[in-house]
């Protein structure tokens, strides 16, 4: 069955095409790097790896970029508060910049964690300033532009299908939000360069054709994919919220300067919710990690697993104990595979079933159910295990790098007993003495045998079943 993919901007289940044969050209709009990622946005990246597995499993090559949001996305959607850097920096006293790199390391660790294939392209709003202003001109000169005393804004007046995307009814918007205009002519207009306060010295600005200042938040991606991707390409992607507003103004941006609606495929990833629906968000505060996971026992891809059973077109409520079974299943999984020998041949008929269900627009739930069904199939063990390695390709739960965790010896434990052979090799035995027991504390016997000291695992590691 050839691939479909439910688009947002045509409302419908197209079949996909690339724009060049080949080669498909793909854009996700990256985190805002004030704060760490939860795992709600986690959820959307997981979801864009997957169609992204997908693709490259129907033969095709990706282009895949990835942005890294670094300036210019305020509190609130409406062009007004503070820079979200800034304001991560009053919260935590160290540069705008220093918040950038500190959370942008963080979430590349997130994204290896949860076994995300690393983009073709990182890119980041700060070092794309030049292709920012550039981009704003363009949208200038084509007469989409005014000024007011804190900015330059864009004119969606004069795009009569301005916010196609999310369907929006303008006229309604319009009257209804009408107090919190400021000095813009429309609700829907939005900021593509602010100035600097007069007299405020922020920590991130630059000098532009118009002022110093500092981009608006939907200008980086309108100006980033045209570099990487060019201005009409396949596939863009981000979570639902992302529909009425930032991929609405990064249509507008494009459209106005280059004529295109920006990719042939609009893709979104529905909400990880809590408790009650309450959508997870950064500015809510008390939300989940990858860390808040690890210090429960979970595992960052038993998360993966999890977020694979539920399609990326259905709200996600996550509790511990789904999180819970996802484990379970998973290492269950790992032993099974882990017992099947290598030298198979894949099963064309599973196979052909677990395609179907991933090119059903990534029905990944029904593909996990045939891989299910597969273990139980009764086929030769080499067989099962060569075709969960073509299931693994799309799935990315990493199962042929996975060793037990009863085999492995963590480094801090395998440092612990070298100091403890070092410390017996200068007869310093009382030292050695409470090394053993430091390593009998973290759950690690030591077996002197003829061939030297060995490590045994006492208790069950939190990762079995
Ligand atoms: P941000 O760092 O806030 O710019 O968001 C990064 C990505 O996460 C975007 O694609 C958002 O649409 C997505 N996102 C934000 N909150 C959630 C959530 N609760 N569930 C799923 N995706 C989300
Ligand atoms: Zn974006």
């Amino acid at each position: 069955m050839p691939l479909a993919l439910y688009d947002t901007w045509s409302r419908a289940l197209r079949p996909f095409t690339p724009i060049q044969a080949a080669s498909v050209g793909m854009y996700c709009c990256g985190p805002t790097v004030y704060d760490h990622a939860h795992i709600g946005n986690l959820r959307t990246y997981v979801f864009e790896d997957v169609l992204r597995r997908v693709l490259a499993r129907n033969g095709y090559t990706v282009r895949h970029v990835v942005n890294i949001t670094d300036v210019g996305h305020l509190t609130s959607d409406a062009d007004e508060g503070e820079d979200k850097m800034e304001k991560g920096s009053r919260r935590t006293g160290e540069s705008a910049w220093a918040i950038a790199r500190r959370y942008t390391e963080a979430f590349v660790g997130d994204w290896r964690a949860l076994n995300l294939l690393e983009p073709t392209v990182w890119c980041r709003a700060t070092d794309h300033i030049a292709e920012q202003i550039a981009f704003i001109a363009d949208i200038e000169r084509a007469g989409y532009v005014y000024r007011t005393d804190d900015g330059l804004y864009f004119d969606t007046a004069k795009q009569d299908d301005y916010g196609f995307l999310a369907r929006l009814e303008r006229a309604g918007l319009q009257a209804g939000k009408r107090v919190a205009l400021g000095a813009k002519r429309s609700i829907t207009d939005f900021a593509l360069w602010k100035f600097s306060a007069p007299g405020v010295q922020r920590q991130m600005e630059w000098d532009s054709p118009w002022g110093r200042g500092f981009p608006g938040w939907h200008i980086e991606c309108s100006a980033m994919s045209a570099k990487y991707l060019g201005t009409w390409f396949d596939i863009h992607c981000g979570g639902e919220d992302h529909i009425a507003v930032h991929h609405s103004n990064e249509i507008a941006q494009t459209q106005a300067a280059h004529g295109t609606r920006l990719a042939n495929f609009w893709l979104h990833g529905h909400f990880l919710t809590q408790q009650g629906d309450a959508k997870m968000s950064k500015s809510g505060g008390d939300f989940i990690r990858l860390q808040t996971l690890r210090e429960r026992q979970a595992e960052p891809l038993a998360y993966r697993y999890l977020c694979l059973t539920a399609h990326y077109r259905s709200t996600l409520q996550f509790n511990w104990d789904a999180l819970r079974a996802a484990q379970t299943a998973l290492n269950r999984l790992r032993r099974l595979y882990i017992g099947w020998p290598e030298g198979g041949v894949a099963d064309a008929d599973y196979v052909a079933c677990f395609d179907v269900e991933a090119n059903d627009d990534l029905n990944l739930p029904k593909a996990l159910a045939v891989l299910w069904d597969l273990v139980k199939s009764g086929l030769p063990s080499a067989t099962l295990r060569a075709t969960v390695d073509v299931f693994d390709a799309v799935l990315g739960l990493g199962l042929s790098d996975w060793r037990s965790a009863e085999t492995e010896i963590p480094a801090d434990v395998q440092a612990l007993l070298n100091e403890r052979e070092q410390a017996r090799a200068a007869k310093d035995w009382a030292s050695a003495d409470a090394l053993r027991d430091a390593l009998d504390a973290q759950g690690w016997r030591i077996e002197d045998g003829v061939h030297g000291p060995r490590l045994v695992r006492q208790t069950s590691p939190a990762t079995s079943p």
